[in-house]
């Protein structure tokens, strides 16, 4: 390491570069509805089989916290999420939908980016008529997968007609930003079963695709299967092969991919999701939502219970709160930074967490780039297509 660097690295870690630039508030919304029609074999997300709990007073409480942080913050970027908010009854997902754009004062200034989520099974007429009165402009929809025998391994509650069907249902509304959710490397897909699904969700042209490598977490169903020798994972290498094949298909389809597992065609990006990336402020409403702000991270109560009860009292439904020290923050932002092709510009990330990322993880940041996996060009970071293979790895080592 050259001496400039050494005196910056005793800078860096005895604090900071110069003080960091005062915190942006939030101005991305997360809403999460933890239902779902039933669960999926791999599903590891905050989400509760439908009649387990009452939606209508989990729906009351979520928009009586949407109306408090609503109060003083203006969001440029909403996402409902889940769980599956279509899976609500039509009267509730109407009740939501008009509940959110009132509480948001949608009608005089939408946020600039609004998309719910929703599965194939989900999508009745009543909600289509819904969503086209509200303010969403942008819709998730989870396929996964196209093939028979990949629904069922993943125990999805929708089949491949069903998927084609809330496609064109939704263009047919006018709808014209779609996201499209695939899984592959999932047990028992093929390379040639991965291109015919591949084929599939590109003849849909969809804006965008968020395309997640399958990874087995422990106590669901799927993870059992193979414990108990029913199914059989794809190795690590096969996976990799296959990342590499949807990589390929996408760019050769006209999808640039801007975030590890994200492809998007022009000017089509999440918004939302780059907020997270960028590790910006965000506010978080519902059972098991999380919120950042002012370096702090907070979590509200998963028990849908408690969460209604305490909204009911008037009481703040948070769970769990860390508050993270300048330099953690700041290798957190650098990580999630990281993700996206375009990496870090390292002048912004100075201003704003006050430290120089080339400083603060020196060693490992020079090792990569000598190895090829990281480039600094133009005066950003960024990993490169080698160092995107193995993005884990290099992520950990800066953390
Ligand atoms: S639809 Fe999504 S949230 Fe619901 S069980 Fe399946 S994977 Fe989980």
């Amino acid at each position: 390491m050259p001496p400039s660097m050494q005196e910056s690295a005793a800078r860096g870690e005895s604090g900071e570069d110069h003080p960091p630039c005062a915190p942006l508030p939030p101005d991305a919304l997360y809403i999460h509805v933890p239902f779902c029609l039933r669960k999926c074999a791999y599903c590891d997300f905050h989400s509760v089989p439908l009649g387990i709990e009452s939606e209508t007073d989990y729906i009351e409480a979520l928009l009586c916290e949407v109306r408090a942080v609503s109060e003083s913050l203006r969001f440029r970027t909403v996402y409902i999420g889940g769980g599956t908010p279509t899976s609500l009854s039509s009267v509730m997902f109407s009740r939501l939908l008009a509940g959110i754009d009132g509480r948001l004062g949608a009608g005089s200034s939408p946020p600039v980016e609004y998309t719910i989520e929703t599965n194939p099974a989900t999508l009745e007429r009543e909600k289509i008529t819904a969503l086209e009165a509200s303010s969403v402009n942008r819709i998730s929809v989870g396929i996964q997968t196209f093939n028979k025998a990949g629904l069922a391994v993943l125990g999805r509650a929708h089949d491949a007609a069903q998927a084609v069907s809330a496609v064109r249902l939704l263009r047919n509304a006018g709808f014209g930003n779609l996201n499209l959710d695939m899984l592959f490397g999932w047990p028992g897909q093929t390379i040639e079963m991965l291109r015919e699904d591949l084929g599939k969700f590109l003849d849909l042209r969809p804006e965008h695709v968020s395309a997640y490598c399958l990874s087995v977490e422990h106590g669901t169903p799927l993870a059992r299967a193979i414990r108990d020798g029913s199914l059989q994972p794809l190795s690590d290498d096969a996976q990799a092969d296959m990342l590499d094949e949807v990589v390929e298909t996408m760019e050769s389809g006209g999808y640039r991919r801007y975030e590890v597992s994200n492809f998007a065609q022009p000017g089509r990006e999440s918004l939302h999701n780059r907020a997270y990336w960028e590790n910006r402020p965000y506010v978080g409403c519902g059972s098991g939502a999380c919120s950042y702000a002012n370096g702090t991270r907070t979590e509200n109560t998963r028990d849908i219970q408690k969460y209604i009860l305490a909204i009911s009292r008037g009481e703040r439904p948070m769970e769990n709160s860390e508050t993270l020290s300048p330099e953690k923050s700041a290798r957190e932002t650098l990580v999630m930074g990281l993700r996206m092709t375009e990496g870090i510009n390292l002048h912004e990330f100075n201003k704003r967490t006050g430290f120089d990322a080339l400083v603060l993880c020196a060693d490992a940041i020079s090792g990569h780039v000598a190895a090829g996996r990281l480039e600094i060009l133009d005066g950003r970071l960024r990993l490169t297509r080698q160092g995107f293979q193995v993005a884990n790895r290099i992520w950990s080592d800066l953390v």
